[in-house]
């Protein structure tokens, strides 16, 4: 089969490789769909969480089980799923806890293990998220992005927001974007996008963004109750910090590629709540596939460009030379590759 595998920084390359064989206690699944995370571009530029080399990257995917292995009994072929692409080391005290997203271990699909910018994966059954047949796959790829976002809310309490309040997210990427819609479908709360991009935040105001603004700078001093940090600079940060009131939540949820320098005396004298987000729990999961089952987050619409598993060098170079002008990118598999 051909797969996209990571060389190196800016080295992905599509080629040839042994289709999976489906052992005892695996299942083999068939990618319907694979979508391109903001990871996979800090693991372009970067490898920041690459393992091994070469290795299939991607993690985010819907797709049918084809294949289960000895010993498998409460899945079946045919069934359509997604999956929980996290790797815990399944030892300390957070995974025995089942707070897999705090393990100090915690690798993905497609960094420590092969992924799926490929046709086949196999995958532990634990790991799988039944969907209901009636549910199309293309927009469940949005699952693993969306728990992202659903972590983001429930662990800040950000659905508890009033209309008489608002929240600044700042980055109209997909989880930013994602992030605006939950809240939209959870709660009354007035929100406010920035990017610089023009095509994100025409993307936003169809959406439901209540406010969009090209540039943080333009956020007036003190006025949100709450702040996402989509990005992950200290430039976005420290304007964060700035224009959220006393007692405002700042919720970070950007990864950061460099070290930045920052003011942190914002944080002290307006006595900011500071909360870090790392991936999502099992129950995120679920609400995320509830959420796109009962359609009360859209995903489709963020779905800008599905492309073929022969483009993705290609659109990974497009993605960090131009920018992002689309949101979500997802590639099918459609074809027999
Ligand atoms: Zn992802
Ligand atoms: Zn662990």
């Amino acid at each position: 089969m051909l797969a996209a595998r990571y060389y190196g920084p800016k080295d992905i390359r599509v080629e040839e490789v042994d289709k999976p064989v489906c052992k005892p206690s695996q299942v083999l699944v068939k990618i319907a769909y694979a979508g391109i995370c903001g990871s996979d571009m800090h693991n372009y530029r970067k490898g920041m969480f690459m393992t091994y080399v070469p290795e299939i990257m991607g993690h985010e995917f819907s797709g049918t089980i084809v294949e289960v292995g000895e010993g498998v009994q409460e899945l079946s072929t045919g069934l359509q799923v997604v999956g929980d692409p996290r790797v815990p080391c399944g030892q300390c005290q957070w995974c025995l806890e089942e707070q897999i997203n705090l393990c100090p271990q915690l690798g993905f699909i497609g960094e420590v293990s092969p992924g799926c910018f490929a046709p086949y994966l196999l995958m532990d059954p634990a790991k799988l998220l039944i969907i209901p047949p009636e549910v199309p796959l293309l927009e469940v790829t949005m699952v693993e992005p969306l728990a992202v976002a659903v972590h983001i809310i429930r662990s800040s309490g950000l659905h508890t927001m009033q209309a008489n309040e608002t929240i600044g997210i700042i980055g109209a990427g997909p989880i930013g974007l994602l992030a605006m819609m939950t809240l939209k479908a959870l709660c009354g709360v007035r929100t406010i996008m920035i990017d610089i991009t023009p095509e994100r935040l025409e993307l936003a105001e169809k959406l439901g963004a209540d406010k969009c603004l090209n540039s943080v700078t333009k956020m007036d001093e003190n006025s949100v109750e709450a702040a996402i940090e989509a990005v992950g600079l200290g430039l976005t940060l420290q304007e964060a910090m700035r224009c959220l009131k006393p007692q405002g939540k700042l919720v970070m949820a950007g990864l950061y590629e460099e070290p930045s320098f920052l003011d942190p005396n914002p944080i002290v004298t307006k006595e900011l709540r500071l909360i870090g987000i790392n991936t999502y729990e099992k129950a995120d999961l679920h609400e995320a596939v509830n959420l796109i089952k009962q359609g009360k987050v859209k995903v489709r619409q963020l779905i800008t460009d599905i492309i073929p598993l022969q483009e993705i060098p290609r659109v990974f170079r497009d993605l960090d030379i131009k920018g992002k002008t689309s949101a979500k990118v997802v590639i099918s598999m459609d074809k027999e590759y």
